[in-house]
């Protein structure tokens, strides 16, 4: 088993589970830990059944969950962090935006990662569709990303570390370090070409979201009014064929409805959403999924991650910003004021706390609950899309720092730990993990 073993690891022992919480809680509960540690001949299932983590307060129950961030993997499925140091300045050269410290705008840094014990995020190789009217250039921005994203691992190697497998990622986590996988977001940087799927394999991206916002020769994306081909195009095909022959996840966020049934039924192993939510709560939203798709994502084996940005996880707030956001332009010309003034944004956050509050990190838990109870816990992950939807994360859950705020929710929710382990990394590891050995079978 190429993973680490579950059973005898660390962070499934409940011996030690027992031990890492707080020691006021130990003595609060010192009944339950003790027949805890007693159980441990059970299965580790039936211990962590009996710790009832409803019954503490929100301020304890907090705790347990820092504690789960900090004990367990955390992968996020995606994270903008590539495109915000190429517009920031993170170059090949000289380090302007520096992410190893605490940085001021953004969502994510390594100091705040480690406060919410994220190990793993996506790095998202991101590809504006507009690029794809000039040939090579989706291409060129792609090997442009990586070679920053590299970058960055070179440049801060205590801090930082490449990943292109589960296992790679499990290394770095015990060596305290944040991993940067990478996955690339529009298949546009393929070009016209089918050996780039491999030449990018090589290159260390790990998933494709098969488009962007608007169809490429690849398939149709859920953003655009336009329908090419109804679904993937031939070359579309052929490309999450060879995907799956070489060890690349195929990510099916972005796209249309009919691409997204098209690659399921082309696929021969699990597919990946990497950052999108519920269709339930955001009806007509096709870049979120319908409840059809996440049943065949299921049946398929695959992992839907949410994406907590504010208008993928709630409608009345989408429908708002955009009038919010009217009023605002308009405001900032009648008043002469630029995007940057201090007066300008002390107006526009009063104003959109009165007007169109954010939601909060119990509608993610929401779209949570939503994808358990219609399929079960196996098939749902975490996708912030932090640094990639800005200002409208929910309250809670406004950067990396804030993963234990979601675990606290799910734990008030009666989330079960083993529950909580699969949201956060062994379901998304249970799909990398197919997709590597698959590549490995095809090779033989
Ligand atoms: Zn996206």
């Amino acid at each position: 088993m190429p993973l680490m073993d579950y059973f005898t690891s660390k962070k499934e022992n409940p011996i030690i589970l027992g031990i890492s919480l707080t020691h006021q809680l130990m003595r609060k509960y010192f009944n339950t830990v003790l027949l805890a540690a007693l159980a441990v001949a059970c299965s580790p299932k039936e211990q962590d059944a009996s710790i009832d983590y409803t019954t503490l307060s929100d301020a304890e129950r907090l705790e347990v969950a820092k504690e789960i961030a900090h004990e367990t993997i955390i992968v996020d499925g995606h994270v903008d962090l590539p495109y915000r140091m190429k517009v920031g300045g993170f170059t090949l050269q000289r380090e302007v935006l520096d992410v190893s410290v605490r940085t001021p705008d953004g969502n994510f840094d390594f100091p705040r990662a480690k406060e919410g014990g994220l190990d793993a995020p996506f790095m998202s190789i991101y590809i504006p569709a507009g690029l794809q009217q000039t040939p090579g250039s989706s291409k060129a921005l792609a090997d442009s990303l990586i070679l920053m994203t590299e970058r960055l691992a070179e440049t801060f190697p205590d801090q930082f570390a490449m990943a292109y497998s589960p296992s790679d990622v499990e290394t770095n986590f015990t060596a305290g370090k944040v991993s940067l996988p990478m996955g690339m977001e529009n298949g546009s940087a393929l070009e016209d070409d089918i050996n780039n799927v491999a030449y990018f394999q090589e290159r260390g991206i790990r998933y494709i979201t098969l488009t962007h916002g608007k169809a490429n020769l690849i398939g149709d994306s859920s953003y655009d009014t336009v329908r090419l081909y109804n679904g993937l195009s031939e070359y579309g095909e052929k490309v999450v064929a060879e995907m799956n022959r070489v060890g690349i996840m195929v990510d099916l966020s972005h796209v249309s409805d009919d691409t997204f049934k098209d690659a399921l039924a082309i696929t021969k192993v699990p597919v990946i959403a990497s950052h999108s939510s519920v269709r339930k709560f955001t009806p007509d939203f096709e870049r979120n999924m319908s409840d059809e798709l996440i049943q065949a994502m299921a049946k398929n084996g695959g992992v839907m991650m949410i994406n907590f940005g504010g208008t993928f996880i709630d409608s009345a707030y989408a429908a708002g910003s955009g009038k919010a956001r009217e009023h605002l332009v308009n405001y900032m010309a009648e008043n002469n004021m630029s995007r940057g003034d201090s007066a300008f944004k002390a107006y526009a956050s009063e104003y959109m706390a009165a007007n169109n509050p954010f939601p909060t990190v119990q509608r993610v838990a929401d779209h949570i609950d939503h994808v358990k109870n219609l399929v079960g816990i196996d098939y749902v992950g975490l996708g912030s899309d932090f640094d990639g939807v800005g200002d409208s994360l929910p309250t809670g859950l406004k950067d990396v720092s804030m993963y234990p705020n979601l675990i606290a929710e799910l734990l008030k929710r009666g989330y079960s730990r083993e529950e909580i382990e699969k949201i956060c990394y062994k379901n998304v590891f249970r799909v990398w993990q197919a997709v590597e050995d698959y590549a490995v079978s095809q090779k033989g």
